[in-house]
């Protein structure tokens, strides 16, 4: 392996990550010591920077930055809501270890507690370039037009509590939101690992360029559409809706779990028939009963959009651009835009 240019500088690699990784977690005693600590820092891993990032479109972005020089894990395993992710000891331990850790700061508790156990060794939040808002794309009045009044006291204290965010956490939904992040990523990884500041700037420009087209794509494709009304039953695509002028209408709560209340639904399916709305989109991750529920009552049709929360199975592509392409036909077609 050690036989080109590119390798040698790699090789400085295993000495920066165990310097990083005394400074936290139960080797840090043994640091003065010169203790490799973490094992496997001489193995072919140990040249790559291990990167934990806390869900999905995060670990997408991550790698995609990064290429060969990093692994990246995601701490939320595929199929699972990230909403109210709850770590093993050993994501916990994968959290604290890592050279560096990537996080939405607010939305996983369990992730916050780990980044704190992680003292100063490199976290990315990408909370600030995300530009988060409370309601996006998301009109007043009508349904959703304030989901927090929707909910009744007690979810709404038990939502706001497993979510630990304020604001709406789905900025990957929108690419102009994803292109932010990626630069407070690569900005991240170059403060963490200097030498390598050259090969995450060419893999920014590679991802921000796929952004581009992501959002030029989205742009054209809802230009013109029968319908501006986005009728969800997981209130994840507002940040979407907002960039490309659609009116986001949840059937129910932005977190995942929230059952909306009878009337809630009736408030819903007047809207649909008020507005003729064609298409209900339910997601992969959750019971589309909602939508169905009100699709049932209205005569109007469903349609799966992908939250990109996880890849599982059952997305309708095999990373981040691809299932953003497909959500996309899937609302050309639901929206009826020519
Ligand atoms: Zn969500």
């Amino acid at each position: 392996m050690p036989s080109t240019p590119r390798t040698a500088s790699l090789l400085a690699l295993p000495l920066a990550s165990a310097l990083l990784l005394t400074s936290c977690g139960s080797d840090a005693a043994a640091g003065g010591g010169g203790s490799p600590g973490g094992g496997g820092t001489d193995g072919s891993d140990g040249a790559r920077v291990q990167v934990a990032a806390s869900f999905y479109p995060l670990q997408w972005v991550t790698q995609a930055i990064a290429g060969d020089r990093a692994d990246v894990t995601s701490l939320t395993a595929p199929g699972v809501e990230p909403h109210d992710l709850e770590l093993s000891p050993q994501e916990v331990g994968e959290a604290v270890d890592a050279d560096v850790l990537v996080t939405l700061g607010g939305f996983q508790g369990a992730v916050d507690a780990a980044a704190e156990e992680r003292g100063d060794a490199p976290v990315v939040d990408v909370a600030p370039a995300a530009d988060l808002e409370e309601t996006p794309g998301t009109p007043a009045g009508g349904p959703s037009g304030d989901e927090h009044e929707h909910e009744g006291g007690a979810s709404d204290a038990e939502e706001e509590h497993e979510h630990g965010l304020e604001e709406d956490p789905h900025f990957w939904l929108d690419p102009v939101r994803m292109s932010s992040v990626a630069a407070a990523v690569a900005d991240g990884l170059s403060a963490a690992d200097p030498d390598g500041a050259s090969t995450y700037a060419a893999g920014l420009a590679g991802v921000q360029e796929e952004l581009t087209a992501l959002d030029d794509e989205y742009s054209t494709g809802l230009a013109t559409c029968a319908s501006r009304d986005l009728v969800t039953s997981h209130q994840a695509f507002g940040y979407l809706a907002e960039r490309y002028d659609l009116e986001q209408r949840g059937v129910s709560g932005i977190g995942g779990e929230a059952e909306p209340t009878p009337a809630r639904l009736a408030e819903v399916a007047d809207f649909v028939r008020a507005h003729d709305v064609s298409t209900i989109y339910t997601e992969t991750l959750l019971s589309p009963a909602v939508a169905e529920t009100v699709a049932d009552e209205t005569g109007a049709s469903t349609a799966v959009l992908d939250t990109l929360e996880g890849l599982t199975d059952a997305s309708p592509g095999d990373d981040y651009p691809s299932v953003m392409r497909a959500d996309l036909q899937t609302l050309r077609e639901g929206q009826g835009c020519s």
